[in-house]
Formats: C-alpha cells, structure tokens, sequence
C-alpha cells in the first residue's frame, strides 16, 4: 500500500500526507474519513463514515419485531404484500428463471390507523431486512438541495444493508402532483421528489432494497412515482371486517390481563367502521377502567365501557368518513 494519501482537510484544500506510525496501512482504505495531526498532516486515526445528523431523524429498526400474527385482517393485504415483497427477497431465483423483474416498490394507501406500517414493519420481519421509516414531511426542508440530499444519504444507507425495506410516510407530502405556482415556492418539495424517483430507477429490482409508500391521499400523487417500473403496485388497506375486528382485538388483549371468556366478537360488532387503532385504544381505555376501579383483571364490562367512550368520542375527530369521499 502507498504510503501517501491525497487528504482534504476543512479548508477544502488537498493534502499528501503520509501514514502515522501507529496506523497500519491495511486500516486505511480509500476514500475513507482518517484524522490527521495539525503539524505533520499524518493520518492518525481512521473515522467511522459521516452520518449526517439530520439523516437520524428517519428511524431505523435492524429486524423489526411485529410479524404477520400481530396483523388482524388485512388477509388480501397480506398475500400482495408477500407476493410483491417478500418472494423477491427470498427468492430472487424465480424471478431470474422467468427473466422477469419483481415489482421495485409498492404503495399502500387507505384510512389512518388501518395497519399499513404495521404490515411494512411484519414483512422487513419476515425478510430478515432492516427497516428504514421517514415522514414524508421531514424530508421537506428549508433550504434547497437538502431534501434531496437526505433521499440520497438515505439511500446510501440502505445500500449498505443486507436487505432493507425503505418505507415513506405521509408520502403525500412530498409526492404530490407537480404544478407551477408561479412562485417557485414548491421546488424544492418537487426536488425531494424527484430525487426519490431517481433513486427508484437507480437501484436493480432483483436487488434487496424495496420501498413502500404509504398515504392516505393516493389521489393526490404525482404519476411518475406511480409509473410501472417505479412503484408499480398498489395495495388498498380497507376497514377491517367484523372478523377482522375480532381478531384485532384479541391481537391486543393477548398481553393484558383479561377476565376470561370475553366476547370479542361482540365487542368487533358494537365497533363498526372501526379501524385497527381505534380498536387498540378501546383496549387501552378497558385497562385503564380496570386500573381506576383497583382491580387486576380487565372484565367485559371495562371493554363495553370503552367502546362507549372511545367509538363514540372518535366519531367527532375520525377522518376516515373524509377519506371514504375518495374512494
Ligand atoms: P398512518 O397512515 O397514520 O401512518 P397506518 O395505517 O400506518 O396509519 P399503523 O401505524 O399501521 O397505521 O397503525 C397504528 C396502530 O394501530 C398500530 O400500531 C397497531 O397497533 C394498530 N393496528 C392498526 N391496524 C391493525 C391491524 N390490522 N391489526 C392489528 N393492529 C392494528
């Protein structure tokens, strides 16, 4: 190995230095980020590669811990999901055999609350794949080229994964269809998007980076992220059935202390047009009950109170009677 190293230092201005005497050659690849001392410019020390501190925001889960029995309903949801994203992963061979290429990314769209990251989440479990989340309107930032910026970084991160499952939130907010305002205000919104598209395009579809978007507004989007090639299928996440309802709520009593032979069934009736978050804080309310009358149990009574309470609270602030409009 070469004993000197062109090195940029802050000033933006190019070194040759040499190596230190307690760095080994092998330590130091190109490329890489290596401390120097401030007299002799010698490489001390190799760094660990830039994270950029505002790519933190997204959260990253190595193998997330939710899987396909902690998802009520949502059957059909489940089956595409697994044909689009879990048989390429697993086996990529079929897909070499048949010479076609699986589908790049999928876009989930229906009600708030109905389970979509949850399924995301159970798939990048299924698939051994680390799971990338970001809100679509954190990546929207104030100054030009940053959105962009972090849509590369964070594809670079994926990059560096075994596999990894890239999941947009709220894509609505960047993803909307393009128009001119005249004011040039929404560029840098449309960059952010754009870069994303790029980013799309840029990876193999046999490789092991998928992207999900999800959104409650899928009316909204710009078609060129919709476009075969990009994210080219499209999975609805409906209400769930009543049962779908009653398995949902057994999902959540399975670690709560629950009197026995409660009739989730008829809890799942009493809740129509709900949808899987609503059904967990029903849950959540039944416990609290239990815990404002000192008892240790949580009895049927505590869940038909809940239902009361929080269905009927709901209905005033609930969006998805907006979200029907669209459909
Ligand atoms: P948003 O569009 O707001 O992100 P979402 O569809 O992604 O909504 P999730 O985050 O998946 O919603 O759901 C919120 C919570 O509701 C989950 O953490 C889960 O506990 C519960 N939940 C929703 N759907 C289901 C379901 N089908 N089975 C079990 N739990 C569910």
């Amino acid at each position: 190995m070469m004993p000197n190293m062109s090195s940029t230092s802050n000033k933006l201005q190019r070194f040759v230095v040499g190596l230190g005497d307690k760095v080994s050659p092998t330590d130091i690849e190109e490329g890489m980020r290596v401390g120097v001392d401030r007299n002799k410019y010698q490489i001390q020390i190799p760094l660990p590669p830039k994270i950029d501190p505002s790519v933190t925001m997204m959260t990253v889960e190595e193998k997330p811990d939710v899987t396909y029995n902690d998802v009520g309903g949502c059957k059909e949801q489940i089956e595409k999901m697994r044909e689009v994203v879990e048989l390429p992963m697993l086996h990529p061979e079929k897909f070499v055999k048949l010479g076609i290429d699986p589908p790049k990314g999928v876009l989930c769209y229906g009600p708030p609350g109905t389970g979509k990251t949850l399924l995301a989440r159970a798939v990048a479990n299924r698939t051994d794949a680390c799971f990338i989340r970001v809100i679509g309107s954190e990546l929207v930032q104030k100054y030009v080229g940053e959105g962009a910026r972090m849509v590369r970084e964070l594809f670079q991160m994926a990059r560096s994964k075994k596999a990894c499952i890239v999941f947009f939130d709220e894509v609505d907010a960047i993803g909307g269809a393009r128009f001119d305002d005249g004011a040039g205000g929404d560029n840098e919104v449309q960059r952010t998007m754009l870069e994303i598209v790029n980013q799309l395009d840029g990876f193999d579809a046999r490789g092991n980076i998928k992207v999900l978007m999800a959104t409650n507004r899928p009316d909204t989007l710009d078609p060129a992220l919709l476009r075969p090639g990009r994210l080219d299928r499209k999975v609805e996440f409906g209400l769930p059935d009543l049962e779908g309802r009653t398995q949902i709520f057994k999902i959540h009593t399975r670690a709560m202390n629950c009197e026995r032979d409660i009739r989730f069934e008829l809890l799942a009736r009493l809740c129509p047009n709900s949808t899987g978050a609503d059904i967990r804080s029903v849950c959540t309310e039944a416990g609290m009950y239990a815990i404002r009358a000192r008892r240790k149990t949580v009895t049927e009574k505590d869940f038909l109170d809940a239902v009361n309470k929080v269905i009927k609270g709901y209905q005033k602030f609930s969006a998805t009677p907006k979200y029907m409009v669209y459909n």
